[in-house]
Parts: structure tokens; C-alpha cells; sequence
């Protein structure tokens, strides 16, 4: 019976692993998928960014006849954080979609460090912003490689010095080191396979090796274990310090010390500003998603310690 059920549940483990590959190969087409219509300009500008500020200047946006984003203006000044929130198809992804210039804006203009995206070359954008998404895509290679693509399309000769050095400061180099290949693990495929909290920690090792003045994060909507996310955000406040931040983010909880929030409804910015002053406003819209998720959390933390085994005996 024994030899029976190891195999299977090997292949089970094993066409999981296959098909994770196969979502996050389309997530990658997904994002790169880039429509035609957006040409780089005849004659770029070199982008220059200094300081990493980015301004949206009216900007409208449709995919179709519906308007997806309206007159939507603010600014992200050097260094500081904004957090877009709001309900699903509100338009936050394409929000950064337009940053990175998948499409062109129909009205207004987007700016980074007074520079319209437009008059740059789209690999120069692309090198200045680093990307932190939901669901990191993995290739089916090593962590070295995984990390290290991070500039290897751009400038390439990364050394094993700088993954390593990247890999530590994303708190994921003991962990690696544990493994029996090391860097050389080939992840995806027969080899290991790593958890959700890992696979972001390769992203975030893979933006610091990028090293961008900007760094988009897509925060997850399915939570990792409370300790986790805990450690996981220790990471990411480690790598936003510096850098300019635009964050879509679905836990409120997680971008309170943010410098401006932006309620997105509709396509459009019905709200803003840091969290104290958005709280204090019983009548905001921000407000009522503040309350449904402490709501939400505490009924879930009851939850928690009514299916704990200790609390019952206590
Ligand atoms: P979520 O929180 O669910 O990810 P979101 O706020 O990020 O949502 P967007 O992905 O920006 O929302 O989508 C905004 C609107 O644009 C939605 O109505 C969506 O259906 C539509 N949309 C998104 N991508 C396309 C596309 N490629 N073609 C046509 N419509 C699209």
C-alpha cells in the first residue's frame, strides 16, 4: 500500500508544481503582452530619474467605449508612498499599467520627474520602476536566475556577489542556503518548491538588485499566514524606505503609515489623504472600508481562537 501511495502522491505534488508554471507563464504574457499601438517615440529622450516623482495629470483612460479611469490627477513626490485602494474594477491595476506605459493615455499626461512617458524609450521606462506583484512570476531555472533577472535583460553581468547580497537583504538567504543546490535550485520544476511568502521574497531580492527609484507593489488579496505577512511587510517597508512607492493595496491594515491614500471608485479619485485624516471623516467612504475590515478581522480573530485547541482547553 505504502509503495502505492508515495508515487501518487508524488505526481500529485509534482502536476501541481506544473500547473502553477503554466499560471504564472500566462501572468508573464499577461503583463508583457504589450498592444502595438504604443510605438516609441522617433526621437527619445533619454529618461533621467533623479529623484523618482511621478505625476497622473488628468489623466482619462478607456480600454473600450466605458471610461475606465476619469480626469484621475495626483502626485507621488520623490521618496514617499501613495496607496490606491478601492473596490474591484475601480481601475488600480490600470493605474499601473498606464505608469508603465502598456497603453497610452487619451487625455492628460503622465510625468516621471517632469518627463512625459511618452517622449521616452519604453525599456528605459521599464528599467526605472521595479515591480513587486500579487503572484511573482517564477521561471522554470535556478534562484539564481530568478533573482538575478531582476537586470539581467537590461544590463546583464549580475555577479553571484550581488544575487546573494540582494537574496540576504530580502531575508531569504538562509533559506536558500538550506537547500541541497543552494542557488542553483531550480525552482518550478523537480526541485524545490517554494511558498507563496518565499516567491515573494526572490521578487523583492530581484527589485533590489533592479535597484529602481520606483517600485509599483500589487499586494496580494489572498493573505499569507498572519507571521509571515508580518515578516514580509518588515521586507517590503525595507525596500520602500528610499524609493518612490505607488502601492494597490487590499488590507488597509497594511498602508496606514502611508503618505497619501487614494479611494478610487468608478475610475475615479473620490478621496484622499493619509489615514488619520481619512478616518476622521465618519462620513467617508474610506471610513466604511475601514469598519467592515476591523469587523471582518476581529470576527475572523474569534474565529481563529474558537478553532484553537488551546484556547478550548483554556
Ligand atoms: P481588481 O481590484 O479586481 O484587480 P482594479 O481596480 O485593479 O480591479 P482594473 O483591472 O484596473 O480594476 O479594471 C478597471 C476596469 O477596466 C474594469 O471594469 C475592467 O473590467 C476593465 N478592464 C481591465 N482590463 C481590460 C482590458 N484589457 N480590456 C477591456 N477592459 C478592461
Amino acid at each position: 500500500i505504502t509503495q502505492l501511495y508515495v508515487p501518487l502522491s508524488w505526481f500529485g505534488t509534482y502536476y501541481r508544481v506544473i500547473q502553477k508554471n503554466f499560471i504564472d507563464m500566462e501572468k508573464l504574457l499577461e503583463l508583457f503582452d504589450e498592444p502595438i499601438e504604443v510605438k516609441d517615440p522617433e526621437n527619445p529622450i533619454p529618461l533621467r530619474v533623479p529623484k523618482g516623482e511621478i505625476e497622473f495629470d488628468n489623466v482619462s483612460f478607456s480600454y473600450d467605449r466605458q471610461p475606465t479611469l476619469k480626469s484621475v490627477s495626483f502626485k507621488v513626490p520623490a521618496g514617499s508612498t501613495v496607496a490606491i485602494v478601492g473596490p474591484s474594477g475601480s481601475g488600480k491595476s490600470t493605474i499601473l499599467r498606464l505608469l508603465f506605459r502598456f497603453y497610452d493615455v487619451q487625455s492628460g499626461s503622465i510625468k516621471i520627474d517632469g518627463q512625459d512617458i511618452r517622449s521616452v524609450l519604453q525599456n528605459d521606462l521599464r528599467r526605472a520602476i521595479g515591480v513587486v506583484p500579487q503572484d511573482t512570476v517564477l521561471f522554470n531555472d535556478s534562484i539564481r536566475y530568478n533573482i538575478a533577472y531582476g537586470r539581467a535583460g537590461y544590463s546583464g553581468g549580475v555577479t553571484m556577489g550581488e544575487v546573494i547580497d540582494a537574496a540576504d537583504r530580502a531575508h531569504i538567504h538562509d533559506r536558500i542556503m538550506s537547500f541541497t543546490d543552494q542557488y542553483e535550485t531550480r525552482v518550478g520544476e523537480r526541485g524545490q518548491r517554494l511558498s507563496g511568502g518565499e516567491k515573494q521574497r526572490v521578487a523583492i531580492a530581484r527589485t533590489l538588485l533592479k535597484d529602481p527609484r520606483i517600485v509599483c507593489l500589487d499586494e496580494a488579496t489572498s493573505a499569507l499566514d498572519t507571521t509571515t505577512e508580518r515578516n514580509i511587510q518588515t521586507s517590503l517597508r525595507e525596500m520602500t524606505n528610499d524609493r518612490t512607492t505607488l502601492i494597490i493595496a487590499h488590507r488597509l491594515s497594511t498602508i496606514v503609515h502611508a503618505d497619501v491614500i487614494l479611494i478610487l471608485k468608478n475610475g475615479e479619485i473620490v478621496e484622499r489623504g493619509t489615514h488619520s485624516e481619512l478616518i476622521s471623516n465618519t462620513d467617508s467612504v474610506y471610513y466604511d472600508m475601514w469598519m467592515k475590515q476591523l469587523a471582518d478581522s476581529q470576527n475572523k480573530a474569534s474565529f481563529d481562537l474558537s478553532m484553537d485547541p488551546e484556547a478550548m482547553d483554556g
